[in-house]
């Protein structure tokens, strides 16, 4: 099989790109580098069945040819990150809307009909309404004019774009809202909580709990991710879906300070911190975020391989090992 995945120097889509080269498949990847590490991918670097470009693909001229080449594409790239969504909002609405219209475009006048998969959000449910965040829920927009809501606006014309070319042209589309994923690769400097939380720990630095810490997440590791995302690109029901992706046990903030402390074996201090200081401006957190999974499991049968203990077990022992080195 023949893979193309945009963004595949980034945290998620560098895990495709393992999940792909291991199972023998040839990989192709763009990535503009922006916030995608190429030492993510750089172990494939004299495989001849793995191709790298360093490219925006708003205008990689490659992009038709990329795009005729494959059998499938995972559409990853993106502005992400709440520190970088509050600093340059117009940039996530032009960099996440249009990659996306041109994929979807060129794919369509390709005439070959790849099997493609849309990163979209949580992002997307806001405050939601519902104890378990479920695909048929109403997506929330909060009428204050936000620019963290750039983000979920950015995602949900991405499904739009996605269900519409399904539609009305016909082409293989499944959009996959993620759900706080965690793993290796993942960096803290655009806010990200747990790859925070890790560094802190393992060097003795105060864990910086935002807000009171009673909001809560469901962490879903990368590797059950990216086995998810196959799945689900090989399963003909889930063509003109959008399906929620990730994992439904659900932690305070506070507590995973508190697991992080302990798993680590650290004398970090735990310290709350308010939004406006954490952030640089007014700040809407979301107080809770679950997915509902009965789509999920419906489509791809999968049952989660790694617990959020885990998860932190292996990212500390990484983080240790690195800087010992
Ligand atoms: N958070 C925190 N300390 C940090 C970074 C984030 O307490 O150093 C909080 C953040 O305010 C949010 C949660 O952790 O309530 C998850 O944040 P993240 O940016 O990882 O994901 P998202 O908010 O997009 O779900």
């Amino acid at each position: 099989m023949k893979v193309l995945i945009t963004g595949g120097c980034g945290f998620i889509g560098s895990h495709l790109v393992d999940y792909h080269m291991n199972k023998g498949h040839s990989v192709r990847v763009v990535d503009d580098l922006s916030t995608g590490r190429i030492e993510n991918v750089a172990h494939f670097k004299d495989n001849p069945k793995f191709r790298f470009d360093e490219a925006d693909i708003v205008t990689w001229p490659d992009l038709e040819s990329a795009v005729s080449w494959a059998d499938r594409i995972y559409h990853m790239a993106a502005v992400v990150g709440v520190y970088r969504v509050i600093a340059d909002p117009i940039q996530v609405l032009n960099t996440n809307i249009l990659s996306c219209e041109r994929l979807l475009r060129i794919a369509d006048q390709s005439g070959h009909k790849p099997r493609i998969l849309i990163a979209s959000s949580s992002e997307v449910y806001g405050q939601g309404l519902t104890a378990a965040f479920s695909e048929t829920d109403d997506v929330l927009i909060e009428p204050a004019a936000h620019s963290r809501w750039n983000y979920a606006i950015s995602k949900v014309s991405n499904e739009a774009f996605g269900l519409s070319y399904a539609q009305n042209k016909g082409l293989p589309i499944t959009s996959v809202r993620f759900f706080n994923t965690v793993g290796s690769r993942q960096s803290g400097r655009y806010g990200m909580v747990l790859p925070r939380f890790i560094e802190q720990a393992v060097s003795a630095k105060p864990i910086t709990v935002y807000g009171d810490g009673q909001q809560s997440r469901s962490f879903c590791d990368v590797r059950d991710t990216v086995e998810a995302l196959d799945r689900l690109a090989n399963q003909a029901a889930s063509v003109g879906e959008i399906v929620n992706v990730g994992n439904d046990t659900e932690i305070s903030i506070n507590s995973l300070a508190e697991l992080v402390k302990e798993i680590a074996h650290s004398d970090s201090s735990i310290t709350h911190i308010p939004y406006e200081e954490a952030y640089g401006e007014v700040f809407v957190d979301i107080q809770r975020r679950k997915p509902n999974l009965e789509k999920f499991y419906r489509l791809t049968g999968y049952q989660h391989r790694w617990a959020l203990k885990e998860t932190i077990q292996d990212l500390v022992d990484r983080k240790r090992a690195n800087k010992t080195k």
